[in-house]
């Protein structure tokens, strides 16, 4: 039986609006098609992971104290993150998580959290704890060459700067920063985005863009997934967008 093997990061520090739901929504979409679905967590204090042993790893978001919590530990883990990213295990990231890839996030009270200096792109909040960007946001992306409108709810102080490749275009929301034109971030094998809601549960399409390059590049295949009912996500999205 064919499986993936998902690494779950810090589930009981970063869990907001939902996030877990991306976990259930992974495995509920793998063993609906007949594929396994291996979920290991990592959180502070247990074995150090190997991130390239992984066929994906989830990480979700969490306020400025998680995030002061525990980038000490994610850091210590850098050099076997970076190898994993270049040798294309997926990586998906959520809000919190997608700033601590960065360079920095500098909190509402100018304190510096250090990020892994993985991506170039950088997080200032605005030093007035009233002003978030707060709200439902829809971008729009493109996924193997397919425009993509991808829906979730954003909720965050930090304002991200330095983006050369942004997840998507915003429709409507904030995105990386107040009235932005664009939101998060991408590289073929990560995806770094304020989009909690839970995200997957919305966007079933994203989902499978991500099962689908993970089978790919562990079966070294361009495998077609079998269409599942989307019948209820769907009615979500048009209520939505
Ligand atoms: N602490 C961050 C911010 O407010 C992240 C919040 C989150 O993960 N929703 O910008």
């Amino acid at each position: 039986m064919k499986e993936l093997k998902i690494l779950y990061l810090y589930p009981d520090i970063l869990e907001l609006y939902g996030d877990y739901g991306n976990i259930q929504i992974l495995r509920y979409r793998l063993q609906q098609r007949g594929f396994k679905a291996i979920i290991e967590p990592y959180s502070i204090g247990d074995t150090p992971p190997n991130f390239n042993d992984y066929d994906l790893v989830f990480s979700g978001g969490g306020a400025d104290q998680e995030q002061g919590i525990l980038a000490k530990d994610l850091i210590q883990y850098k050099i076997s993150i970076q190898e994993a990213i270049n040798n294309g295990v997926f990586f998906l990231l959520i809000c919190g998580s997608y700033q601590l890839f960065g360079k920095y996030y500098k909190d509402v009270d100018s304190n510096i959290i250090p990020g892994l200096e993985i991506f170039d792109y950088y997080t200032e909040a605005i030093n007035d704890r009233k002003k978030r960007c707060i709200g439902n946001i829809v971008i729009e992306a493109e996924l193997n060459d397919k425009k993509v409108k991808i829906i979730g709810f954003e909720n965050h102080g930090g304002q991200t700067y330095n983006i050369s490749t942004p997840f998507g275009k915003v429709l409507s929301g904030n995105g990386n920063q107040f009235g932005a034109s664009n939101e998060g971030f991408f590289q073929k094998n990560v995806i770094a985005t304020y989009l909690h809601g839970p995200l997957l549960s919305k966007n079933p399409q994203l989902s499978d863009y991500i099962i689908k390059y993970c089978l790919d590049r562990k079966y070294n295949e361009d495998i077609v997934l079998e269409p599942l009912d989307d019948e209820f996500e769907n009615k979500a999205r048009e209520q939505l967008s």
